[in-house]
Formats: C-alpha cells, structure tokens, sequence
C-alpha cells in the first residue's frame, strides 16, 4: 500500500494548475499522490488569453500551459471535465458528477469564481432573479458570458452571423476582445455602468488619456435605466 499522502485538487483552473506544476518541480510527487478535478474537459490553459483568441491573434492551442498527456507523464490523475459536486469532510472524499470518489488526506479548492451576471431584462430565458443569475443561467440567443474557452468557442462560432455587439463590463474592458468582434466586421459597444471605463484603475484625467485606444467601440452608460435602454436598441 502506498505510504504517499493523497492530495486532492479541486479545480485545474490558473491556481489550480500552478500548484500542481509547483509540486510536481519541487518533487513532491515522492510525497503525495495528486489528484486533479477540472470542470472543464481540457488541460490547464491561460485564462488571461482567452482575449487574445477571441480577437484571433491566437490559436486556442497556444494557450495550453499544460495539455492532457502533461498530467499522466508527471504523475498526476487529472479527472477532466469532471465537476465535483459533493464534499465530505468526515469520510475525507470528494464526488464528482459521473460518481468518481477520491479520498484525500488534504484537499484544496481552486474553483475560481462564476461570471457575474447583471440584472438586465431580457438576457435569461425566465426571470433574471439574483438566484438564477447565480446558478447556470440558460441564456437568450446570442447572449454569452465570456470566462472558459468554451465560451470563446461559443461566440466565434456565433460572430459571423451577426453585425452588432454589445459587451457589459463591471471590470475593465479587455481591449482585445473588443479587437477581436471588430475584427470579425461587428459594430462593437460597450455599456457600462459608470462615467468612464476602467473606473476601478484610474481616475477620470487618466481615462480620459487612455480613451483612445477604446474609442472604436466604447460607449458610456451613466445609469441602470439608460443601460436597459441601450441594450434594448442594440437587440
Ligand atoms: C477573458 C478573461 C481575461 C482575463 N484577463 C486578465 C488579465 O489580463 N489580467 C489578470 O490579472 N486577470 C485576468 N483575468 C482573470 C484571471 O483569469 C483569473 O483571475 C484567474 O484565472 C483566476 O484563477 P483561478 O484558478 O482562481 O480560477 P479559474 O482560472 O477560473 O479556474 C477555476 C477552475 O475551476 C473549475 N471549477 C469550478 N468549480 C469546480 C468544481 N466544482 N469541480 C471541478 N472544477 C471546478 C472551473 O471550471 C475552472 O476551470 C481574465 C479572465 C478572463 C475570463
């Protein structure tokens, strides 16, 4: 019987997947048998350029860090696409939705964090109340959340039949993927909910200095109700 201790991960997102490469570099799979759950049914890839493949200056296979075959030559029992629904902490085990069981002696979650969806009529199939926008909300034709590279698929696939896009952004916006719908021909807007972009990082002098870069495709939107109301016109 093995005397290694069983690491279980929870999540093969960016943390995820840095730690087992750390633990893997550092020999520490002498010490631990390590066991991965990603939801998503693919290696570990950089998130952060998930950008860049929607604005198509990357291929998605680019973006891999590590690819399925880089978890069994290191060791590493990666149950991919696999999402892990239960957690028991008495009996020390973790279930995943197909039934896997994996026993840990320690257990990390790296599950990130979900999309927010803003309380907008109209972009869910039923009411857009704060639950269902939590939950994995079914989305009208056209409407995307834009977080794995699922979603990235979801939209490029989607991108050659329509000509205009309308992103909503609480954070700042990612100047490629604004590039990359341009890119595909679409009329690009962006609503947002303050005065200027990027409100969280500078100040309005300094928006205002940056504005150019975004002026292709941003617009402002200084209320709730104005948002709605260009949402409507862009449907
Ligand atoms: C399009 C885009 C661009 C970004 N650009 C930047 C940037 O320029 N700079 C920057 O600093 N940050 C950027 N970010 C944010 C950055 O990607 C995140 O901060 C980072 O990915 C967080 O890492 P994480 O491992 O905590 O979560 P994630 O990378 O989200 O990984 C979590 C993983 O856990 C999985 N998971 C969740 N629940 C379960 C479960 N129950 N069972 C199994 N698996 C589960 C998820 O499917 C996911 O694969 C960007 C994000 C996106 C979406």
């Amino acid at each position: 019987m093995s005397m290694k201790r069983r690491l279980v991960i929870v999540g093969n997102g960016m943390a995820g997947a840095r730690l087992v490469e750390e633990i893997v570099a550092r020999g520490g799979g002498h010490r631990h048998d390590v066991t991965v759950f990603g939801e998503e049914p693919v290696g570990n890839y950089n998130r952060i350029l998930l950008s860049s493949v929607l604005a198509r200056t990357h291929d998605p296979k680019d973006i891999f860090l590590n690819p399925l075959p880089w978890y069994a030559t290191n060791g590493v029992k990666l149950h991919a696409g696999v999402r892990v629904e239960a957690i028991d902490t008495a009996r020390k085990e973790v279930t995943g939705a197909d039934g896997t069981v994996e026993r840990y002696d320690s257990l990390v979650i790296a599950t990130g964090s979900r999309p927010v969806i803003p309380p907008i009529d109209g972009v869910l199939h039923g009411p857009a109340s704060a639950r269902a926008r939590k939950r994995d909300a079914s989305f009208k034709r056209g409407v995307f959340v834009f977080r794995t590279l699922a979603d990235c698929d979801r939209m490029l696939a989607f991108v050659n039949r329509v000509r205009r896009a309308a992103g909503h952004r609480r954070r700042p916006p990612r100047a490629r993927s604004g590039a990359g719908l341009l890119n595909a021909g679409l009329d690009v807007h962006v609503v947002h909910l303050m005065s200027y972009l990027m409100e969280t990082q500078l100040d309005a002098q300094a928006a205002a200095c940056s504005s150019g870069s975004w002026s292709r495709w941003a617009c402002t939107s200084t209320s709730r109700r104005q948002r709605r109301r260009f949402l409507a016109t862009i449907r």
